[in-house]
């Protein structure tokens, strides 16, 4: 029996007839989330017309104020630079649609389990970060679920998909296996998220491989990384900040380019330098400046030019076009730095022909000679990888891969002198040696 249904009893039309039979209609959906504005409240009016506004008017991935006697089985899964992370189930799901059939809410993600992000940093704007996401709703970036709030802390919690690595993760466990064909994949699949955050006028502010996400599908040849979006910016509130210098400024000193070391505001091309880093990284598996502390002195190291070396004995698996790229993303020269669509063109089109073992320029030739000397890599080449990769001897204590904020050299000019002379300690070192070992993955 097929019944020919054009509109909800409400009379409201709909271009999908699929979804008037099934009782789902979006418009009835809308108008039964504004009917419950009034039964809930984060208690905070800001992000309350956030959520709301969400619901009125996206069409996917409405936002949602998630009560949090919904999380059960929660465990906590790291501390970082804003707060804490656990996951949890969510029991009860989110809502969904409104059927009018069953006159009751649809639900997903029902017992499916959630990364929960508490806010401990005061100076963190949630009701900033959801605007965001709320302007950003793309599949290249993490999926966020709504908002709850801890009722013991007090303090807000974002709730968002859990994945199961983040990029250093994913890298430490594949490296040995991956070949030119996969590396080159999984940077499309990063640089396309960082080009179409630029493309709106975004600039993520904290691009490094803890903040890249990947779920449990090892699959080398299938990389659908997420980008986290905790400290994406628009371009325009750096403008308008544009003579001001700042004091602080939130991240990885590795990642964080020379200039807005040095205090200015942090553009798209500070997202490109900090994509230097993750080109390293995959070819190195080693996350930029592992083996050093990271303090003011690494932080003058990188304003004066140094750049993290590629260990001698990878170089012959390394395409000298591949090298170049990621050292004009480290140029101090803004404008040697390449932009994110010329990256996403350039790795696309290596990509495509490494995929059909098209080997018709020198550049495609350098790829096919990187990937054989890896294959062929000598016993001592081996070792010394084997060795690179029992890191936890090569980590610097003092390194620190948790977000945080750093104090600029406009932060602290009228400190330097003493700094240097060693009369006073230094702000940017971190001490709490733990601390440093633990990646951050969420916050
Ligand atoms: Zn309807």
């Amino acid at each position: 029996m097929s019944i020919e249904i054009e509109h909800c009893p409400a009379g409201h039309s709909s271009y999908s007839e699929d979804s008037i039979r099934y009782g789902r209609c979006s418009l009835c959906t809308r108008e039964h989330f504004i009917q419950e504005f009034k039964t809930w409240s984060s208690g905070n009016d800001r992000i309350d017309m956030i959520i709301q506004e969400s619901q009125i008017n996206s069409v996917y991935g409405k936002l949602q104020w998630i009560p949090y006697v919904n999380f059960q089985n929660i465990e906590h899964i790291e501390d970082g630079g804003h707060g804490s992370v656990n996951s949890a189930k969510l029991e009860n799901g989110i809502k969904a649609n409104w059927n009018f059939i069953k006159q009751d809410w649809e639900f997903d993600l029902i017992g499916a389990k959630v990364a929960l992000k508490e806010i401990k940093d005061f100076r963190y704007d949630i009701a900033e970060f959801l605007k965001v996401i709320k302007t950003i709703n793309n599949y290249e970036f993490t999926e966020y679920y709504g908002i709850s709030k801890n009722p013991s802390t007090q303090n807000y919690i974002i709730v968002m998909i859990l994945f199961d690595y983040d990029l250093h993760n994913y890298l430490t466990k594949t490296f040995w296996d991956l070949e030119w064909l996969s590396k080159i994949d999984i940077l499309v699949s990063i640089v396309q998220g960082l080009e179409s955050l630029h493309a709106k006028d975004f600039i993520h502010c904290d691009f490094h491989s803890g903040n890249i996400f990947i779920n449990d599908k090892l699959d080398p040849y299938n990389s659908d990384f997420r980008i986290d979006l905790g400290s994406v910016r628009l371009k325009n509130d750096s403008i308008l900040n544009v003579n001001n210098k700042t004091n602080k400024i939130y991240g990885l000193i590795p990642y964080i380019p020379p200039e807005v070391l040095r205090g200015n505001e942090f553009t798209r091309k500070g997202d490109i330098y900090s994509f230097g880093g993750i080109m390293y990284e995959i070819i190195t598996a080693q996350r930029p400046f592992a083996d050093q502390a990271h303090d003011t002195y690494l932080m003058m190291d990188i304003c004066n030019g140094v750049r993290p070396t590629v260990p001698d004995f990878m170089l012959n698996w390394i395409p000298e076009w591949y090298l170049n790229l990621m050292y004009r993303c480290w140029s101090d020269d803004l404008s040697e730095r390449p932009t994110s669509v010329e990256l996403s063109n350039s790795f696309w089109d290596v990509l495509v022909k490494l995929d059909n073992n098209i080997v018709d320029n020198d550049v495609m030739r350098q790829f096919k000679i990187a990937d054989e000397n890896q294959k062929n890599a000598s016993k001592s080449q081996k070792q010394e990888l084997f060795e690179l990769f029992s890191y936890s001897s090569k980590l610097h204590p003092q390194s620190c891969y948790i977000s945080r904020y750093i104090h600029t050299f406009h932060g602290l000019h009228y400190l330097l002198e003493d700094l240097i002379s060693g009369k006073s300690a230094d702000p940017n070192l971190l001490l709490k040696s733990n601390e440093s070992i633990t990646s951050a993955t969420y916050v």
